[in-house]
């Protein structure tokens, strides 16, 4: 196999305190790459600038005036981690022969990068990075997306577990990639579903170095709630269950109710009335709630907005005949 043209996609949102040390890092990593001859002098670092308020895109352009292998994009405002990841991954495509994305804070351990190249060249088109463990997580940090990805599972997702966004996609990937036309994007979903040879790399994951994340609790809900339901509809088969179940229990009232009546003693049952009132109403408004929250995603879908307007882009691709 040929001696492949490398891009590193780092999406980037107010980073400008981690920027510095991981742009050295990564051109460090790639130098070195480049001088054992496991990539090609065109490979690139590009940094995606998604939005930021603070000095992350001035960084940016005045590390892609000072070493040809730093390239960036600018989007026209902040897109959110998925978009800005998938802005790169396109811009990259049709640049190089594969592609690897990581977050800016380098809590991804980049030495994976070795194996991901090495399953690469083994033939491997998607090559997940695995987290080994998650001790340098908070535990609470860690619960969450343990429990995270236990319920995409149940929910009829199939992801890699305690893989992020860290993986290695060849050109072929990003191609099939590219014709995934889904306004909400939820890439770890949609990776596994391309298909082609894969494998996964697995590595540490350390603390972020500097800056704070750009996840929080509330971020991370969002995050889950969009990955289910852009990818499951069991959330609607058990509304669908749930509905037959009650329509059961319902019968079995009834028939309560007429024998109650029969009987003659059909003062009781104020308990009962409140209690299905109330339950039948909550349930009712969740279900709908659930029902909306597809809905929702069509009117989205179907208004087929951009995912990302780019405002500039900041790269050298190289000569073709270069090395
Ligand atoms: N990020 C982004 N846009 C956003 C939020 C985050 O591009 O709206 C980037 C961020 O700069 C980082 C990556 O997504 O490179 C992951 O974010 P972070 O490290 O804060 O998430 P965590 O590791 O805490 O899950
Ligand atoms: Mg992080």
């Amino acid at each position: 196999m040929e001696i492949p043209i490398l891009y590193i996609v780092v999406p980037c949102y107010n980073e400008q305190e981690v920027l510095p040390e991981t742009s050295r890092r990564l051109l460090d990593k790639l130098r070195s790459l480049i001088a054992r001859g496991r990539v090609r002098d065109r490979s690139r670092i590009l940094f995606v600038n998604d939005g930021s308020r603070d000095q992350t895109w001035p960084m940016i352009s005045e590390l892609c005036q000072s070493d040809p292998h730093f390239g960036g994009v600018k989007l026209s405002r902040n897109r959110g981690h998925q978009n800005a990841l998938l802005a790169g991954l396109m811009t990259a495509r049709g640049q190089c022969d594969c592609c690897i994305s990581m977050d800016a804070d380098l809590q991804d351990d980049i030495e994976a990068v070795e194996g991901m190249l090495d399953a690469y060249m083994n033939g491997s088109e998607v090559v997940y990075g695995v987290r080994s463990s998650r001790e340098t997580d908070t535990f609470f940090k860690r619960s969450t997306a343990q429990g995270f990805y236990k319920f995409m599972k149940l929910m009829g997702v199939d992801i890699v577990y305690n893989h992020a966004d860290y993986r290695l996609l060849s050109a072929r990937a990003l191609d099939g990639l590219a014709d995934y036309r889904e306004v909400n994007l939820f890439l770890r979903g949609i990776v596994p579903l391309i298909g082609y040879k894969s494998s996964t790399v697995t590595y540490e994951r350390h603390e972020r170095f500097a800056g704070e994340s750009k996840y929080p609790l509330k971020k991370m809900l969002a995050f889950a709630f969009d990955g289910i339901t852009s990818f499951s509809v069991k959330p609607i088969r058990w509304v669908t269950g749930l509905g037959l179940l009650l329509f059961v229990a319902s019968i079995v009232a009834v028939i309560w109710a007429l024998v109650v009546k029969l009987l003659g003693h059909a003062v009781a049952g104020w308990t009962a009335t409140m209690i299905s009132i109330w339950m039948i109403g909550g349930i009712q408004l969740l279900c709908l709630g659930i029902i909306g929250e597809y809905i929702g995603k069509i009117y989205v879908e179907v208004k087929d907005r951009p995912r990302y307007l780019i405002e500039a882009i900041e790269l050298d691709p190289g000569r073709e005949d270069e090395v």
